[in-house]
């Protein structure tokens, strides 16, 4: 019996042009993803924070009893897009109309596989790896046997900038030698993490500073390298994961650990910059719609009536409800048309959206969600509400996975790129304005060409 999408809340928000591009495997999936995180997910999150509370770096069982059971229905991995061959199937498009149902509540997407920084990592090593390295690092991460980390930034360098990587990598016999800094990696206080994807420079002299670094797989165990503290964002520990911040000392790895070849780092940092870079965007989206619903619910609180109304009923406030909603709806179309543009032109060619969406969509889904705090009142900043975490959630990917800034740099000097265009066109207007001007005999009102 096919699933009809009509008036069904798990196809609600999806915009009328994607819904015709959405296969029936996808539409299942979808239905089957929404199924999950209303009845499996959303209802278990104070047991779940529960059992987080007890023991702060331990998965909790509830984690593990929840992926198992996601597995089992097939809810695994579906963010890896289905040129893959490891793939599950469904388009990067397809994917996102899941994202943002996984995004209502902060680990529904670890339940299924889905979360960060897995995906990114296992996209890069499906792509990069050899048959032998994914047997050994690919596997266990697409089956939710261990977790990873991937290790660029570093504490003294300008890290959104990858030929800047300073963390040394020598060559000695058949291993690589790495000493340095890392910032942000998993917590290896969870015994859960099993190898860091690092990136470090082998050849600070090669003539190229694209093609000086190297990235190389680190068992977590490995001799030397120390996890120093973790690092807290906004407050928060965001454990069981956590962001670890490491030195390596004379750490040891043999060289059949280096992925696609030495000198080659930047190009898969390059190659990172697919669909993993917006993962966190399309949940923020659906993480975004919550904290709406949570402020319309407070709009019609008959507990909350300051001047003997509603809060929803004063006009300021329906305005502001309104252009939430805007903005919501226009984040999702920014995020859906990159979505679309890798299916249909590849990562690439989506390079422009992929970066429209990173720019756009944490900076307005934290404004939103503040705006909902506001209209929530003081509990709206406590944890009486999810609210703060999703706020922090929001304001931390505007700087994870490489801050808007560098961004805005990257599109603005692309768009800088087509201004002699414009001003090639704008050069015939004048010329071809002069020319109707003579032909019809009326006054030349157009611009000297000069003065462009
Ligand atoms: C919660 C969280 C999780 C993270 N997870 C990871 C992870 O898993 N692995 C990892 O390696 N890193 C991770 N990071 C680190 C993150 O990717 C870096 O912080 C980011 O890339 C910026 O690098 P940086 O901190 O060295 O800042 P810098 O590169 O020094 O940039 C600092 C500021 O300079 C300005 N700036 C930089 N470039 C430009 C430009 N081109 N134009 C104009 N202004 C510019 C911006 O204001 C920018 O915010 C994480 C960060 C956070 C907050």
């Amino acid at each position: 019996m096919p699933i009809q999408t009509e008036n069904n809340p798990a196809f609600a928000r999806i915009p009328p042009w994607v819904m015709t591009k959405l296969r029936p495997k996808a539409i299942e999936t979808i239905q089957a993803v929404y199924d999950w995180v209303e009845t499996e997910c959303i209802p278990a999150e104070a047991v779940m924070k529960e059992q987080l509370a007890k023991d702060r770096w331990k998965t909790p069982a509830l984690m593990h009893e929840l992926r198992k059971k996601a597995k089992a229905k097939g809810l695994f991995n579906l963010f890896l897009p289905n040129h893959f061959k490891e793939s599950p199937g469904l388009t990067n498009l397809e994917y996102s109309c899941c994202a943002e149902i996984m995004g209502r509540n902060y680990w529904a997407a670890q339940t299924m596989n889905c979360h960060a920084p897995e995906t990114g990592n296992i996209e890069l090593l499906a792509k990069y790896c050899t048959p032998e390295q994914k047997k050994k690092w690919l596997v266990p991460l697409m089956e939710g046997e261990m977790s990873s980390a991937y290790s660029m930034t570093e504490p003294d360098r300008a890290s959104s900038d990858a030929t800047q990587i300073g963390c040394s990598m020598r060559k000695e016999g058949n291993e690589l030698v790495i000493n340095g800094r890392k910032l942000y990696g998993n917590a290896s206080w969870n015994d859960e993490m099993g190898i860091f994807i690092l990136m470090g420079c082998t050849d600070p002299t090669n003539p190229s500073p694209w093609k000086r670094h190297t990235t190389v797989i680190v068992p977590s165990r490995s001799k030397g390298l120390t996890m120093k503290r973790n690092l807290t964002i906004m407050g928060y520990d965001w454990a069981p994961e956590g962001h670890g911040e490491y030195v390596y000392e004379n750490v040891r790895v043999p060289l059949e650990n280096i992925i696609l070849g030495e000198g080659r780092a930047f190009e898969i940092a390059q190659g990172r910059l697919g669909p993993g870079r917006i993962h966190h965007c399309m949940r923020l989206i659906g993480q975004t719609e919550r904290a709406y619903e949570l402020a319309l619910i407070r709009c019609i609180d008959p507990k909350k009536m300051p001047r003997g109304k509603h809060i929803g009923d004063f006009d300021s406030n329906i305005e502001r409800i309104a252009s939430m909603r805007l903005e919501i709806d226009a984040m999702r179309l920014v995020v859906l048309n990159a979505a679309d543009v890798m299916d249909t032109h590849g990562n690439k060619a989506g390079r422009y959206a992929i970066a429209q969406s990173k720019i756009l969509v944490p900076k307005v889904a934290a404004e939103i969600i503040d705006e909902c705090m506001q209209l929530y009142g003081g509990q709206g900043l406590t944890q009486h509400t999810p609210l703060p975490e999703m706020w922090t959630y929001a304001r931390f990917v505007r700087v994870a996975d490489g801050p808007d800034a560098a961004h805005r740099h990257q599109v603005g000097r692309d768009q800088m790129k087509t201004a002699k265009s414009f001003e090639v066109r704008h050069r015939e207007y004048m010329r071809r304005s002069k020319e109707l001007a003579r032909q019809y005999g009326t006054e030349d009102k157009s611009m000297d060409e000069d003065m462009l």
